[in-house]
């Protein structure tokens, strides 16, 4: 047991170190400084991932072009829009580019470069909508992207003078794409958004919905830095005035912003050329199925050093527990590891892991703080298992040994372990395949997994029904090869106990 028990951890700390310097490299040279921007991939023509799976768009070419302008390594991380701000004040960003408009508030907590894009919002709405303003909206269903301007221009507040109507009703989205997808599934009236993103969604989607040019005031788009951090302030400022300057910031204005095209929807009539049209956009124009490979790998890889984590740090509890029964009353370990399982059980995972994701590795190395949040919860559950297993050995395994002169720890060790396993690696298996399901939430922190997968292909598509189904197909699949394994393998064991 113990040499098993060390194979476990060395491999657990091998596969931790080999993610970790897969995760943090950021390849600094000696000349160049490093500048890690966050961005909201999900804004087209502004930032998108391009069908090569990275960021793309204006944004990105134009903070490259700046950073190479002044010196800098520039970093895409690619992140929640609401969450952009909050990354650069606690210092996980340098900066952001997203779109971003300067508005008073957020000035209370970031500073903005100087503004390099104008822009106003859009109002989208089904083709045949009667809608044809801002203050048509009052009362409506309206999908927005949270924590947006045009999120604040359809919310009813005391400072909105358009929309007043308080039973107006706003739907929030994390991305532009999912309210769009809202909208054309019929579950709004409208949406509100950045002109230039309502013109692609529009374009993408050109037989069911079009855009209203609404008279909004104007909005300027702006990089933010954490507040006082004015070197990089004026650093970006000067890239920004040289790359207009030298004619590259109205080279990436016509490729980007007014000459991009998108992919269009099928025309065909015929329902199999329509399916089979709709079967190559989802899985191979955008590299649907790449995405599907690299996310089920993901989703493989956490699971599987999670529930290991989880086993090592479950038999250290289990054994905290257990001390109990041994002195015959409460001890300090079996009263921490009681207080440690009753908190991981009594708290949602999903919380667990924004809390180990944004407080405690502040949004840097999502896939250790995946692996650690599931292997923690996992061990709560797994203690439980392994404590059960060792108390379901029959008393007298115990007593028979220790008659025979062994001492507790050798009983244990030669006797009760041996059996108790038997017990306990069946249940072990059940643990790895909840945890593959649990996994699928991974995606709010940024993390590409199998289900965020899909959400790249429905936000490139606006097909939802396909790559969820495949997605859906995929899980099950998996963990029915590992239900076939388990059950092979507990055979195995049992036949052992005949022999
Ligand atoms: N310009 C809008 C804002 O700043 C939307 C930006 C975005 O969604 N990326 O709120």
């Amino acid at each position: 047991m113990k040499k098993r028990f060390r194979l476990v951890l060395s491999l657990l700390v091998l596969c931790l170190l080999f993610s970790l310097t897969g995760c943090g490299k950021s390849e600094s040279n000696t000349t160049n400084k490093t500048l890690l921007v966050g961005t909201n991939a999900e804004f087209p023509p502004f930032e998108y991932i391009n069908n090569d799976g990275v960021e793309d768009g204006f944004d990105i070419a134009l903070i490259k072009a700046i950073g190479n302008e002044m010196g800098y390594d520039v970093t895409i991380k690619n992140m929640e829009f609401k969450s952009l701000i909050a990354s650069i004040t606690t210092g996980g960003l340098d900066a952001s580019i997203a779109g971003m408009t300067i508005t008073e508030d957020r000035k209370q907590s970031v500073d903005f470069s100087d503004a390099y894009y104008t822009a106003t919002q859009y109002i989208i709405v089904p083709i045949n909508s009667k809608i044809t303003s801002l203050s048509d909206l009052n009362g409506k269903d309206i999908a927005v992207q949270e924590g947006t301007t045009g999120d604040f221009l359809a919310t009813p507040a005391d400072d909105n003078e358009v929309i007043t109507d308080s039973t107006t009703n706003v739907k929030r989205f994390k991305k532009g794409t999912d309210a769009v997808l809202e909208l054309k599934n019929g579950g709004v009236d409208a949406v509100v958004i950045d002109a230039n993103p309502a013109q692609e969604f529009v374009k993408a989607n050109k037989e069911s919905l079009k855009y209203i040019v609404e008279d909004t005031s104007t909005e300027e788009y702006a990089i933010a830095v954490k507040q006082g951090n004015t070197a990089l302030l004026a650093d970006l400022n000067e890239g920004l005035a040289r790359v207009k300057a030298n004619g590259t910031f109205d080279q990436l204005v016509g490729t980007y912003i007014n000459g991009t095209s998108t992919t269009d929807a099928t025309t065909s009539t015929n329902p199999f050329v329509k399916f089979v049209d709709k079967l190559d956009r989802v899985f191979v124009q955008t590299n649907g199925y790449m995405r599907l490979l690299n996310g089920l790998g993901i989703t493989i890889s956490i699971s599987l050093l999670a529930v290991l984590l989880g086993v090592a740090l479950g038999f250290v509890l289990a054994l905290m527990k257990l001390s109990e029964i041994v002195t015959g009353k409460k001890t300090i370990f079996s009263r921490i590891a009681n207080i440690y399982i009753d908190i991981i059980r009594g708290t949602p995972s999903m919380v667990q892991l924004l809390i180990m994701y944004m407080v405690v590795f502040h949004n840097r190395f999502g896939f250790i703080a995946a692996v650690l949040t599931f292997g923690i919860n996992s061990s709560a559950y797994v203690a439980e298992i392994i404590r059960a297993g060792i108390l379901a050995v029959d008393n007298g395994q115990m007593e028979g040994g220790r008659s025979l002169g062994f001492s507790y720890g050798e009983t244990m060790r030669y006797i009760v372990m041996p059996q108790a396993i038997k017990n306990i690696l069946p249940a072990l298996g059940n643990e790895f395949i909840t945890l593959i399901k649990e996994t699928a939430i991974v995606g709010y922190i940024a993390i590409q997994d199998l289900t965020k997968a899909s959400d790249f292909i429905i936000s490139r598509t606006y097909e939802a029904f396909y790559p969820l189904i495949a997605i859906a197909i995929i899980y099950y699949i998996l963990i029915k090869i590992l239900t076939k394994l388990l059950n092979l393998f507990e055979r195995r064991l049992r036949k052992g106990d005949i022999h």
